[in-house]
């Protein structure tokens, strides 16, 4: 599957990488297909290359903590394949099943 690598400041390029699989994750782990994305605050720093000590090029995916999605895999009991996704900054990574604020698109 593709995905965007900061490769240095400034310049995301497409990459190839390995689809996640679930496998026997626990409740609530998503596999999302990201339909877009955004650079928000607390990301223009490590997009600029302006926050230190930072090496390029940044893991693939890396700043992005904003984006949208459909559902493609899921171990959550609240969520199912083809629903529509935006994680909210504001809540617990590792929470989606016990957040509302994860739900959208039902
Ligand atoms: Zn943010």
């Amino acid at each position: 599957m593709k995905a965007l690598q900061l490769t240095h400041p400034r310049s995301f390029v497409p990459v190839d990488v390995a689809m996640p699989e679930l496998g026997s994750a626990p409740e609530g782990r998503l596999v999302v297909k990201t339909g877009s994305v955004s650079i928000c605050g607390s990301d223009i720093p490590s997009f600029t290359g302006s926050r230190q000590p930072q090496g390029f090029p940044l893991p693939p995916g890396a700043p992005i903590h904003e984006c949208a999605g459909t559902v493609v895999e899921t171990t959550s009991s609240l969520l199912s394949p083809g629903d529509s996704w935006s994680p909210s900054p504001t809540t617990t990574r590792d929470s989606p099943s016990t957040s509302p604020r994860w739900r959208h698109g039902r």
